[in-house]
């Protein structure tokens, strides 16, 4: 994922009209004092009055060893940033490594909170972090692993930037559902883990904004846009159905692999490459093949900015007659260096239902589909020029085969 220097965060903030920097309270400079002192791998420490990250109180920069430290106008806040102190002190002694693995993220974070106990015995600040206290964190921490993993879950990734996105992503769809009422954290998990009994609450487990989980987009010429006539009617099946199919490709996606390995391949001579994928859904098996590759091309290459599209085609909404999904991706600057060639993936789904039950599946697509639509616009045509698209694609895929050679041919030369 893009990963901007703190410095350059608070830049940005003060460039906005905010001045987020605070001076710095004498017992964090002692602490922060002590971890230099040790030897820790530690950079600069910012002292700030909004946290960069929403949600959390403090974070260190693996590679500069930066930290920053959030620091509320509130009485009991010394402490509690003290406390965090510790944590991220506590980082810069361990060097915990970056984790593509959920588990792995976690059992570093309760790790952390030991290390944290132990520089508080050690530096006489145990009040900082009482052995009751740091049971506590562990204990939360405990908590904050199982619903990251059930968040991640619903967003088709247990990779733990993406889960933790995905479980702010939640937070905020519940909240904007709650409106002016105050936030319940029983309706929460009730929602989270699936047995919420309010359908309009429970809905927000697959309706949130997914553009969330990543960091980074670029945007096209349009955001939003709707299906038209050619919109299915949303109900409990369908969030259901939704809920049921990504829960479902979570596990899978490790164990299928790279989504562009099941496409053909365009290469062009200035390096330029596209993934053309194609699938189709007639029932809640391929419901799955679909999402998981829609949803893998969505959050693939993390360090790029990325600009989607989608198109739906099709010409009514009658039983036996096809429509054509078709997200396009650019990623510009792939592993976020200016050398990289631009990438594309252009996938296509085809929908021809037989039954209510593709219906449903197909239902749940368009559902997936709205949920990303903050940053991507959706346009919708008539079925020919789906085909007419589809077929220029596949033309240009067969020129680049019959010509491969030659390129290859030449660039070895
Ligand atoms: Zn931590």
């Amino acid at each position: 994922m893009l990963k901007l220097s703190f410095a350059d965060q608070i830049e940005y903030r003060r460039l906005a009209g905010r001045e987020t920097l605070v001076d710095t309270p004498p017992e964090c400079a002692y602490l922060w004092e002590k971890g230099k002192a040790a030897g820790f791998h530690l950079g600069r420490l910012y002292m700030v009055n909004e946290p960069l990250d929403p949600g959390a109180g403090g974070a260190w920069h693996r590679e500069s060893g930066d930290v920053w430290l959030h620091c509320p106008p509130s009485p009991d806040s010394p402490v509690r940033s003290q406390t965090n102190l510790l944590h991220e002190l506590a980082h810069a002694d361990l060097r915990t490594r970056a984790t593509e693995m959920l588990d792995g993220y976690w059992d570093g974070e309760a790790a952390t909170w030991r290390r944290a106990r132990e520089l508080a015995v050690e530096w006489g600040v145990e009040h900082l972090l009482t052995q009751e206290a740091l049971e506590g964190y562990l204990q939360e921490t405990e908590e904050l692993r199982e619903a990251h993993r059930q968040a991640g879950s619903l967003a088709g990734s247990l990779c733990p930037y993406t889960a933790g996105r995905a479980y702010d992503a939640l937070r905020i769809a519940l909240a904007e559902r709650l409106g002016e009422q105050s936030w319940d954290h029983d309706l929460f998990e009730a929602v989270l883990y699936g047995y919420c009994e309010l359908p309009d609450y429970d809905a927000a487990a697959v309706d949130f904004d997914r553009s969330l989980l990543r960091g980074c987009w670029s945007l096209g010429y349009t955001q939003n846009g709707d299906f038209g006539s050619l919109a299915l009617p949303q109900d409990e099946k369908s969030a259901g159905c939704l809920r049921y199919a990504m829960q479902h490709i979570t596990p899978a996606s490790r164990r299928r692999g790279d989504w562009k390995a099941g496409a053909q391949t365009i290469r062009y001579e200035d390096g330029e490459v596209t993934y053309l994928f194609h699938t189709r859904v007639e029932s809640d098996a391929d419901l799955e093949q679909a999402l998981w590759a829609l949803n893998s091309a969505l959050l693939d290459y993390p360090q790029a900015s990325v600009m989607a599209h989608w198109d739906c085609f099709g010409d009514d909404l009658e039983r036996q007659s096809a429509r054509i999904y078709h997200l396009s991706v650019h990623y510009e600057h792939p592993d976020g260096t200016s050398r990289t060639p631009i990438t594309r993936g252009e996938i296509w789904v085809l929908c021809q239902p037989r039954h209510e039950h593709s219906t449903k599946a197909e239902a749940a697509l368009q559902r997936f589909i709205r949920g990303w639509l903050r940053v991507q616009g959706l346009r919708c045509g008539r079925l020919s020029e789906g085909l007419y698209e589809l077929w220029s694609w596949q033309e240009a895929a067969q020129r680049r085969r019959s010509s491969a050679p030659v390129a290859e041919a030449s660039s070895a030369a």
